[in-house]
């Protein structure tokens, strides 16, 4: 892409128009002509990206509707009750409402009020920017001006979580303004701002440091001031204002985790999984902002560190928490717990931070992590239900492992759902002056400016169920660029492209982007075939014969069928039926269905399989 284009994508507003063909003006002007540290590919506007008919496409519309149908009064009446004004509406319930039954960890119902708003907001507020839904727009305008109305400091008395909340009421509200266009949106988050203040800690606290001072209850301990970072490094960028940027400053948690991830000691143990690798996020921001590069081994080292201890789905953090190295406790959890991976928590936290990491470095191999999660967590989540029961957790259990809804209403994850699947489409394309970066394999499609001209580019595919991915180019007149695809580090001998029907003898390089580059005009195809070989992979090193079986990203998980017994050589010889998402398995008595996790729906589930030769 040229400098013209990459000025204009920078600039924001004249981005969207650039990107043309009905895109709304998905992002305000941006106030602080930010020089950024260096990075070797850049993010596209959520506008520029369309997904085409799939399950992505599906799950994104799916929550995109459901909240914005949801009720207005009910979202604002926590923050109505503690201002003293009128509060009509059916109060959400879970951990939504205020409640007086409140009593951690027996009972926790009424846990966070409103905690969940701002991320309601901000997954509209990006909605907009994709589709350009003039009602999704409305909604966020109507729900920002009503909580402006009710901002007090009386709200964070005797609240256990007052950054976690005030941290995603912050990307609300500063989504709101980027993405709607909303010109109520930073002033409001001047005044929630000042109302947290007074109960903020003086630094970021780690949950030690919050367990010696003095808490009411246990849920006062559990606050995430160490994720604060990124969204006020954010808030600056969007307006300018230093105030925000002295907070992210003064929230870095370096002492206990950034400094020691930074000089490659591994601090993940024991700590709270989703919290901590959405803080590689912050650490991600202060590289971007200050030009740290402590920062930024910070989140390489904590995120390699992440991907040693995942799941062959690409989850992590059994009953939330990261394991010991060496220890042998991913395979022990299999038996000792239902809940293996916080699932639209852990992927939105993954997906953002292989987004900077992919930004930042130009590695592909980062993305070959993000679509396991993808495929084998979040778009298998089970869709929000009315009343906000929703899905928290996957199971890996070797024991009766089932989809099942989190017990209270409106947890944590209700809030991160909608979010991630809004950015399924920012996940999937990057752009640099050489040109394009495909990092996902989506239906969908790009639109961008070459050299002033306009181009788009289509995906069309079923994979990861095929192994064929069809690329269309569009352009107004012919130009040199790179279109990059992504040739994940487990990609096969046969893995291949072909140009308009010709077969292109170039050297592919697994763990690589494959650049392309030439003159594109209309009509160019791409067909791109990535050879997804059969694989066996250990839940860890301590369990070698504990095993999940993989067809590329994409792993298998046996129904119906917990006590099966099979051979590793039974498990490769898996066959696809015929133009279907079901694998065949024989095992020692009758032979086995295996379905990817979107594909399964109350059926006992069983991921590891203790191969027996
Ligand atoms: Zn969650």
């Amino acid at each position: 892409m040229d400098d013209l284009t990459r000025r204009t994508f920078l600039k924001g507003t004249a981005a969207a128009a650039a990107a043309g063909v009905g895109a709304p003006n998905a992002l305000a002007q941006t106030a602080v002509n930010n020089h950024e540290a260096p990075t070797k590919l850049s993010p596209f506007p959520y506008s520029a990206i369309e997904l085409l008919e799939g399950q992505m496409k599906e799950q994104f519309d799916a929550n995109h509707e459901f909240f914005l149908a949801l009720d207005e009064d009910s979202l604002l009446q926590p923050f109505r009750q503690k201002a003293g004004l009128p509060a009509p509406g059916e109060p959400m319930g879970g951990w939504y409402s205020w409640s007086d039954e409140f009593d951690p960890p027996n009972n926790m119902t009424g846990y966070i009020p409103g905690h969940t708003f701002g991320q309601y907001v901000s997954a509209l507020a990006r909605a907009y920017a994709i589709t350009g839904n003039k009602a999704t727009q409305a909604k966020v305008h109507r729900l920002v001006r009503g909580f402006a109305q009710t901002i007090t400091p009386k709200f964070y008395a005797d609240y256990p979580l007052p950054c976690y909340t005030f941290d995603k009421i912050n990307c609300g509200l500063i989504d709101a303004h980027q993405f709607a266009n909303d010109p109520a949106a930073l002033p409001a988050l001047e005044h929630a701002l000042d109302a947290v203040m007074p109960y903020l800690p003086p630094h970021a606290q780690t949950r030690a440091e919050q367990r010696a001072r003095p808490h009411p209850n246990m849920a006062f301990t559990w606050d995430e001031s160490y994720t604060l970072p990124e969204n006020f490094f954010l808030a600056y960028k969007r307006s300018g204002n230093k105030r925000y940027l002295e907070l992210a400053q003064r929230f870095l948690l370096d002492k206990a985790y950034f400094g020691p991830l930074a000089e490659g000691q591994n601090v993940l143990p024991h700590k709270h999984a989703y919290s901590h690798v959405n803080a590689l996020s912050s650490a991600s921001q202060a590289y971007l902002v200050l030009g740290s590069q402590k920062h930024l081994r910070a989140a390489e080292n904590g995120m390699q560190f992440v991907l040693e201890q995942s799941f062959a789905t690409g989850g992590w953090g059994p009953n939330e928490s990261f394991v010991e190295p060496g220890s042998g406790t991913l395979g022990k959890s299999l038996d000792f717990t239902h809940a293996s991976f916080e699932t639209p928590c852990g992927s939105y936290g993954h997906a953002k931070i292989v987004r900077y990491l992919t930004r930042i470095t130009g590695q592909s191999t980062w993305a070959d992590g993000l679509e396991r999660v993808f495929y084998n967590t979040v778009m298998g989540a089970k869709p929000i239900q009315e009343g906000g029961f929703s899905f928290y957790y996957s199971d890996y259990s070797n024991h009766n492992a089932q989809k099942t809804y989190y017990q209270e209403q409106w947890p944590c994850c209700s809030g991160t759902f909608p979010q991630v699947t809004a950015d399924y489409g920012i996940s999937s394309y990057f752009y640099s002056p050489q040109g394009v970066y495909v990092t996902l394999f989506v239906p969908s499609r790009v639109r961008f400016q070459q050299k002033g001209t306009r181009f788009r580019i289509e995906q069309r595919t079923s994979y990861p169920y095929t192994n064929e991915v069809a690329l269309h180019v569009w352009g107004e007149s012919p130009q040199t660029f790179t279109i990059a695809l992504r040739v994940p580090q487990w990609a096969g001998k046969n893995t291949q492209v072909v140009i308009n029907g010709k077969r292109r003898q170039i050297p592919i390089q697994p763990g690589q982007f494959l650049e392309l580059r030439r003159e594109w005009k209309s009509g160019d195809v791409i067909e791109y075939t990535i050879d997804q070989p059969m694989h066996l992979e250990a839940v860890d090193p301590q369990h070698p014969d504990t095993v999940a079986l993989m067809r590329g990203p994409l792993t298998l998980f046996a129904i119906n069928a917990p006590d099966s017994k099979f051979t590793r050589a039974q498990l490769l010889a898996a066959q696809q039926a015929s133009g279907r998402r079901t694998w065949k398995v024989d095992s020692a008595t009758a032979p086995v269905t295996f379905r990817a996790f979107p594909d399964i729906r109350d059926q006992w589930n069983r991921l590891y399989h203790n191969v027996t030769a």
